[in-house]
């Protein structure tokens, strides 16, 4: 871990000036300062928590289990990761997907299947046409400048809720494309527009890259967790990353810009901002930032997830011939569980996945609710050993203080049209913009945050070199 405190236990004082400062020690942040220390340019990264990685966030439970309380997969096309995970030696391994899968639909029905969806599956047909479709119109949207697209207004007047009602006459096939969008998002079809979710097909490659587990965005998780290149980069990084520095005002008005952090002030020629977008509003900026930028931060809104990884002494599920996914389409909390198991098998573990309107209504219930709650939902799917965990562990996103929610925020819809050429990225003079939202390519996921500190990283390079 990057020194935080000096060996006497006090903070190291901060520099006075230093070329560029980095607000924030996500994989955005981390990925723009390494770019720029790969060029030599000096750099200090400000991270408001006591830990770097942001929405990735490794750790073992009380009895050694690895778990990941934020992202976690990695997959083939994500190569920006993929790159950082050879350069520091981390190693992947496999998603667990051996076995029979689990169904549980709406009516209480629980079915087993293989591949991708249980034989004569209701609504499987209509669920297959309509992401055809949006790969189709996901083709004519241009992830540098979705905003251009010639149906944008169109698209980003409606909502994916009412473009499933409109298109997709099977009840059964839009549930399914409900869960889809919930399991993709941690939204509800309500909160985004058509034109956002185009977006984000076309810079994942298609609609099937980011639901499918083998050789698509579930494909292979970190033997050491998800973090563990993030905590290799801080460490590459050294005292450049300062922990417990969060930057409350960002004064640009003079000659350089001014951080004022709760641990002091620090001067930068530039400064690159790679925080969620409601924590970048919560930022003062003086003068406040250009219309179309703080109206696109305002507009975009965390989705809201929980993870719960549910430990047990061995993945017993497996003796059952089951792989451990399950997908739930009745009131459960849980949207989908997956088998998170180490890759030994020396434990079992169930992590469940809990967004959107199920978040909602699951985390208004106190500890012992929500505990009963999921177990009961794991036991009625894998048996009664799935009762007795020996342990239990909760991530709630969206009381995270540092990043409100995840996987992402997502724009409202018309915020696409209204300020998305301006707003979304733009570089307000010296203060360039990173972090996952800012990414064409794999927006939302870590690869994408990789990506936008590194093209934050070439802007700022641009701009020293003139
Ligand atoms: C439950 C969950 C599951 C996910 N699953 C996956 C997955 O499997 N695969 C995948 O690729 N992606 C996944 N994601 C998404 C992925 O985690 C994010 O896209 C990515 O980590 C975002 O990185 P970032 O650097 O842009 O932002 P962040 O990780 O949010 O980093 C921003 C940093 O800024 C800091 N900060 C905030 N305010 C201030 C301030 N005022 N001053 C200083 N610092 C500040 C924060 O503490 C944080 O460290 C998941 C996310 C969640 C929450």
């Amino acid at each position: 871990m990057p020194q935080s405190l000096s060996p006497s236990g006090s903070m190291p004082a901060l520099p006075a000036t230093v070329p560029v400062a980095v607000v924030g020690a996500g994989y955005a942040g981390l990925s723009a300062a390494l770019s720029l220390r790969d060029e030599d340019v000096p750099v200090l990264v400000l991270e408001g928590s006591d830990r770097v990685g942001g929405r990735i966030w490794s750790r073992r439970t009380e009895n050694g289990t690895l778990i990941d309380h934020g992202g976690q997969w990695v997959g083939p096309t994500q190569h920006r990761i993929l790159a950082w995970a050879e350069r520091f030696g981390c190693k992947t391994f496999p998603t667990w997907d051996t076995g029979d899968h689990l169904e549980a639909w709406h009516d209480g029905t629980v079915r087993r299947y293989r591949g991708s969806g249980p034989d004569e599956a209701r609504g499987a047909d209509g669920y297959a046409e309509a992401t055809a479709r949006i790969d189709e119109l996901a083709r004519r949207v241009e992830v540098s400048d979705p905003a251009a697209a010639a149906e944008a207004e169109a698209w980003d007047s409606e909502t994916v809720h009412s473009f499933f009602e409109r298109t997709v006459g099977c009840p059964d096939a839009r549930r399914r494309l409900a869960l889809a969008v919930q399991g993709v998002w941690a939204m509800e079809p309500r909160e985004i527009s058509l034109l956002h979710l185009l977006f984000y097909v076309a810079g994942a490659g298609g609609f099937a890259q980011l639901m499918d587990t083998r050789n698509a965005a579930q494909d292979a998780r970190f033997h050491a967790g998800a973090q563990s290149p993030a905590l290799a980069a801080a460490d590459h990084l050294g005292a450049a990353v300062r922990l417990r520095c969060p930057v409350e005002a960002i004064d640009w008005s003079g000659e350089s810009v001014r951080l004022t952090t709760t641990a002091g002030e620090v001067r930068a020629e530039r400064v690159i901002v790679a925080t969620p977008p409601p924590a970048t509003a919560a930022i003062r900026f003086r003068p406040g930032l250009p219309t179309a930028r703080a109206r696109w931060l305002q507009r975009s809104v965390m989705g809201d997830v929980a993870k719960v990884h549910v430990v047990y002494p061995r993945p017993f599920w497996r003796e059952d011939g089951l792989s451990g996914i399950a997908s739930l389409y009745g009131e459960d909390a849980a949207g989908v569980v997956f088998d998170n198991s180490p890759p030994d098998g020396g434990a079992g573990v169930l992590v469940a996945f809990v967004y959107g309107d199920r978040l909602r209504r699951w985390s208004r219930g106190d500890d012992g609710e929500r505990r009963a709650c999921m177990l009961q939902t794991l036991t009625r799917l894998f048996g009664p050993a799935a009762a007795e965990p020996a342990e239990y562990v909760e991530k709630i996103w969206p009381h995270d203080p540092w990043v409100g929610g995840g996987y992402a925020a997502n724009p409202a819809p018309g915020a696409w049209v209204a300020h998305g050429a301006a707003g979304w990225r733009a570089p307000c003079g010296p203060l360039h913009w990173a972090g996952t939202e800012t990414s064409e390519v794999w927006n939302g996921y870590i690869d994408g945050a990789i990506r936008s500190g590194e093209r934050a990283a070439r802007e700022v390079l641009a701009s020293l070199d003139q």
